[in-house]
């Protein structure tokens, strides 16, 4: 990006309620076959015409096309039985009904590569899009049949990276992978958590990132939050490696969230997008309050290498709301852009 300061937003966007039942995750669809293609498309449409209006560079899908950031991509893998359901504990945090793994796990066609192409053709502006990362895939699911988390991880890691080759083909610019179990499971992280997501971007040309946050505004998580003291630390277990690792990327929370903003020295070289949109709450920030939190970053990431970003998907919010903070956040970087291109 030559543009200083491009924003961009984590992932997820508020779907129309024509579409899917509002501000809930694993929303059904409202609409069938055909008119649910189409339908999908008009609301990424609209996604993609939020954030243009709102001044954000680098655009998103919004997430329209999928119920859920990582169901859906496992939806479509072979060896992943839907009917056969276990309860497992998601990130350590809470009991969910999840699918089995009961065979190899493959990917037998490209899971979003028309819905990219379709964004592709609808603007020239840079386009990022999220899958998944392996860690966060295998917390979400009763494994059968590897019998290792690890094991698991390097198959997903080679499925994530035939899926990413294909992306970047279809003529995405940043590939990101959501990685929220790396806030958790942070010895895993460090012993092969990091080296499965560096398989996943093997070979590719085009930027890649890793998005680690505190989750959706959900209750499990912020019950979770109020457990976590004064200071959040998490991110210092895994910055480390982070920083030595090939991603480009990093995508932080940082808005609201009680992560000491020094944190970020520890990755420093590499392009983070600071959280500066809290998506945990309906108060829409003023863009004084984004520029505040931009500010505070500088800090610690050279200019040129600040993305602002919101802290995470905004998909349990309502549009009105996200639009709101979509705005803020553009607003709020174009305040210190400015100050930065005075000085
Ligand atoms: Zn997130």
């Amino acid at each position: 990006m030559n543009k200083l300061l491009p924003t961009s937003t984590a992932g997820s966007l508020p779907k129309p309620s024509w579409l899917a039942q509002p501000e809930t995750l694993w929303s059904p669809w409202k609409l069938d076959s055909d008119i649910l293609v189409e339908g999908k498309q008009d609301a990424l449409r609209l996604a993609l015409d939020d954030q243009l209006q709102a001044g954000i560079d680098i655009v998103s899908d919004g997430e329209q096309t999928r119920q859920h950031f990582v169901t859906t991509f496992i939806e479509h893998l072979s060896g992943v039985d839907f009917e056969k359901r276990e309860i497992v504990k998601i990130r350590n945090r809470y009991d969910a009904s999840v699918p089995s793994v009961i065979g190899e796990v493959v990917r037998k066609k490209p899971v979003f590569v028309d819905d990219a192409r379709f964004l592709r053709q609808q603007t020239t502006a840079p386009i990022k899009w999220a899958l998944p990362g392996p860690m966060t895939m295998i917390d979400t699911l009763y494994d059968g049949h590897y019998k290792s988390r690890e094991k698991l991880a390097w198959e997903f890691a080679r499925i994530l990276n035939q899926e990413a080759k294909d992306l970047e083909a279809a003529g995405v610019d940043i590939i990101q992978f959501d990685e929220p179990a790396f806030n958790v499971f942070f010895d895993e992280v460090n012993d092969w958590g990091i080296a499965a997501l560096e398989r996943a971007i093997e070979g590719l040309k085009c930027e890649t990132a890793v998005h680690i946050c505190y989750g959706y505004g959900i209750k499990a998580n912020t019950d979770w939050k109020k457990t976590l003291g004064n200071e959040w630390r998490q991110y210092e277990e895994i910055f480390p490696k982070l920083q030595q690792s090939n991603i480009d990327i990093v995508s932080l929370e940082c808005q609201n969230s009680r992560v000491p903003m020094d944190l970020i020295e520890l990755i420093r070289g590499k392009k983070v997008m600071v959280g500066a949109i809290d998506v945990a709450t309906n108060a829409i920030e003023t863009p004084e309050e984004v520029a505040d939190t931009l500010r505070k970053a500088l800090q610690f990431v050279d200019a040129d290498k600040l993305y602002p970003c919101t802290n995470c998907g905004m998909a349990p919010l309502s549009r009105r709301v996200a639009r709101g903070k979509l705005n803020a956040l553009g607003a709020g970087a174009e305040i210190v852009r400015r100050e930065l291109l005075a000085k």
